[in-house]
């Protein structure tokens, strides 16, 4: 003990000070590590400086008793301000050797240290000082309180400078790496996910925050805020509304510091601007502490070097904008879309539902009231989806007049979508009602990405088209294999047709006066390799739905008409063939001309030629088919109506329907024994004779049938009874037999 000593002033005098807890907080405080094997000057050393605070931060202690435990400690610590470290220990230089693992082996460079001896013979080479960077040596006898304090404050402002130099050395390689790995992102969203990643990177946190911007969304509306990228948890909000994210208090940061354009920094949050000259852009960081002077800075010099970088980005993601937005409806475009369902898709969404919508007969009011009218209708719709889903679904433009919806199976149901269709769309000044029909696919009920979820949606899509009871469909696996197996019949009968292997057989029809052959009607078969024949009722819709129909009926009308020449020739002048024609037919164009040409062609009697046409294809389109049934008959061609009475047809289109005759459907014959069943047909031929038509029973199977129809005063019958439908040359065959 020095006798000159103050005893206030003497190190084991201390005032006695509060407990002191070493805390894992690393922000306002210094942490100091006392090395010694001696109990006693650990609590007085601690009790020394319980209340000294040096640029405003208190002291954190924390013990080791001998060298070993020091460097464990410190390897597992790399925040230790100063050790104030014992030289004799374990051994006579144990404390020597703790300094030079901790520069030499931990590499802890900014870490001050002050060596203390209890005896001053153990006073370390000059050489080891300088060597080893060490601040201070004192015996412990020379270490009075006062100077312990100033030796500590002169170290731990050693410590703050060293630390602020290298961290910053540091902090700009930093800065330059993450720089230069975002300047190579030439997409938004990879670009702002780097910014988050980086941010949090720079000062130590796992990433977990957005990046957000106001974006342009169309012409009248304000700037929406998009998640555009998004580290952590909020990965499954990229490229969402901000609004989407269920946090208040994440929207409410975003939103202030977009105003205010400044950074925010709270207790539990910072919240950066990221200022480009047009689209300013905020990133929120959940920090869950406050955030460190220094790493103000460092974030503040990182914003601004990166604010070129993004200026760019926005302006590559303008250019990859017009690639992927609708610029009629500023909607995400059909590829886009596909994007986003892959996106969805990866994050594995559960109850996610992508739903495709069709305006039908969009192409009417385009047609009709023209483009301009069509897009303002298309715009009308894409609002009023936005207004409805937006916030809980992304909205895409698909196709002409297809939209894409993808959010929660619960949401996006088919009767909240009909609720969009209830009131009229505004366009232009038409008040324009329209509705829709929808295709969905449960994410989960697809195993497929992107592209081939959307083809999913469309199968789902083109059912619902299809079925005549409702407007939609949701996807199932069993309607591709479904598809599949069409395509591959499809396939094998457009391949047959090429090789000509399709066949056009007759069936006679009879007068029931004379039991005359007064006609046929020719009816397409498909042979099989095994023997067999594949329905008709499955390959003509078939055909029809791929439009393959045309071809093989201007085949089919071709045959009927070699066939006419040929029962000429055999003498058979006036035998009528009947041909049955599809709407795809009367779609296509110059269907009219190609008629007429074709019985041009073969020279024959265009009365001896008769076109059956059924109800639906006159109520598909009545404008179309009436006009070309017009112009057909004024040539002198027949026209039939095939399965009469199951078509709910409209009387005011028979009236306008240029007739020649009625087919009753086969349905009513076979029930024509009923009561009821003989009503209906019995109207039919009332009917016919009101319109001065022929009327002919179809199906006719039994004695008993022909029996009733002949009391009705039907004129012709045509069915089993007299004869099934058979190749041409029995045909010739069948009528010979029936002159005798
Ligand atoms: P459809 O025009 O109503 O033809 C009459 C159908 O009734 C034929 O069936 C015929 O075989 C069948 N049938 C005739 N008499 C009887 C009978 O007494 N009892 C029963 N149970 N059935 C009888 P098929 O040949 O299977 O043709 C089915 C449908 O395919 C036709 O109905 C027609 O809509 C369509 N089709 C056939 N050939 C052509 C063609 O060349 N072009 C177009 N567009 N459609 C065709
Ligand atoms: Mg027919
Ligand atoms: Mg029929």
């Amino acid at each position: 003990m020095a006798p000159e000593a103050n005893p206030d002033d003497f190190l084991f005098l201390a005032d006695d000070t509060d407990a002191l807890e070493a805390t894992d907080q690393t922000v306002g405080e210094w942490q100091l590590l006392i090395v010694d094997d001696d109990e006693e000057i650990h609590t007085v050393t601690q009790l020394a400086l319980s209340d000294v605070v040096v640029e405003g931060r208190k002291l954190v202690f924390h013990h080791a008793y001998s060298g070993k435990e020091a460097i464990k400690f410190l390897a597992e610590h790399d925040n230790i301000a100063l050790v104030l470290l014992d030289v004799v220990m374990e051994t006579d230089d144990a404390g020597l050797k703790v300094v030079e693992q901790i520069r030499d082996e931990l590499k802890l460079e900014d870490t001050r240290i002050i060596l203390r001896t209890g005896q001053p013979g153990y006073a370390p080479e000059e050489s080891v000082i300088k060597e080893y960077d060490i601040n201070d040596y004192k015996t412990k006898t020379e270490l009075t309180r006062s100077k312990l304090v100033t030796t500590i404050i002169a170290s731990i402002r050693s410590y703050q400078q060293i630390r602020t130099i290298n961290q910053n050395r540091i902090g700009l390689q930093k800065i330059i790496n993450a720089g230069a790995n975002l300047l190579e992102q030439h997409s938004l969203h990879e670009f702002s996910e780097g910014v988050v990643t980086q941010i949090a990177s720079l000062i130590g946190l796992n990433a977990e925050g957005v990046l957000c911007a106001q974006i342009e969304d169309d012409g009248s509306n304000a700037d929406t805020i998009y998640v555009l990228g998004a580290a952590g948890h909020y990965a499954p909000f990229i490229k969402c509304r901000l609004e989407r994210i269920d946090n208040k208090r994440i929207i409410q940061q975003i939103n202030a510091c977009l105003q205010s354009r400044k950074n925010i920094f709270t207790e539990k949050d910072t919240t950066l601007f990221l200022g480009a000259e047009h689209h300013g852009a905020a990133v929120y960081l959940e920090t869950n502490r406050p955030i460190e002077d220094f790493d103000r800075q460092l974030i503040e010099v990182f914003l601004s070097n990166i604010s070129v970088g993004y200026e760019n980005v926005t302006l590559f993601q303008q250019l990859r904008h017009a690639a992927y937005i609708d610029p009629l409806t500023k909607t995400p475009n059909r590829n886009e879309f596909t994007c986003l369902l892959a996106d969805t898709r990866q994050l594995g969404a559960k109850d996610s539902v992508a739903v495709l919508i069709d305006i039908n007969h969009f192409s009417d009011v385009n047609d009709g009231l023209g483009q301009e009218v069509g897009n303002e209708l298309l715009i009308a719709i894409t609002q009023r989806l936005v207004q409805e889903f937006g916030n809980d679904a992304q909205i895409g433009r698909i196709g002409a007049d297809v939209f894409g919806m993808i959010g929660s199976e619960k949401v996006l149901t088919p009767q909240a979508l009909d609720t969009i269709f209830l009131e009229p769309f505004q366009a232009s000044e038409h008040s324009l009602q329209v509705d829709a029909t929808y295709g969905f696919c449960r994410l989960s009920d697809s195993s497929e990405q992107g592209l081939a979820i959307l083809k999913h949606v469309y199968i789902a899509l083109n059912r619902a088209k299809k079925n005549i009871s409702r407007n939609y469909e949701y996807y199932q696996q069993q309607m591709e294999d479904e598809t599949a197996e069409r395509l591959a019949l499809l396939r094998t009968l457009r391949q047959d047709f090429a090789l000509d292997r399709l066949q056009l057989w007759y069936q006679p029809q009879i007068c029931l006066k004379n039991r005359k052959v007064i006609g046929m009607e020719a009816l397409l078969r498909w042979p099989q390799p095994g023997g067999g024949f594949v329905s008709p009722a499955v390959f003509i819709p078939l055909a029809e739905y791929f439009g393959l129909i045309v071809e093989i009926g201007a085949w089919v009308l071709q045959q009927a008409c070699l066939q006419l020449k040929e029962l000429e020739r055999q003498g058979f002048k006036d035998l009528r063939i009947a041909v049955n024609v599809s709407m795809p037919q009367f779609r296509s164009p110059h269907f009219v001309e190609s008629v007429i040409h074709c019985v041009g062609e073969y020279q024959v009697k265009p009365e001896l030629l008769e076109l059956e046409i059924t109800e639906s294809v006159v109520m598909d389109d009545p404008k179309v088919v009436i006009s070309a049934l017009k112009e057909l008959q004024s040539f002198g061609i027949k026209v039939a109506i095939d399965d009469f009475g199951i078509g709910f047809s409209s009387l005011s289109y028979l009236q306008q329907l240029p007739l020649d005759r009625i087919k009753i459907d086969r349905v009513f014959v076979n029930d024509i024994e009923k009561a009821n069943g003989a009503a209906i047909a019995e109207t039919i031929v009332n009917l016919g004779k009101r319109l001065g038509l022929h009327t002919i029973a179809e199906g006719v199977e039994t004695v008993a049938q022909e029996r009733v129809i002949l009391a009705m005063g039907c004129d012709e019958v045509q069915g089993f009874l007299y004869a099934k439908p058979m190749a041409k040359d029995e045909l010739v065959a069948f009528i010979q037999q029936q002159k005798k």
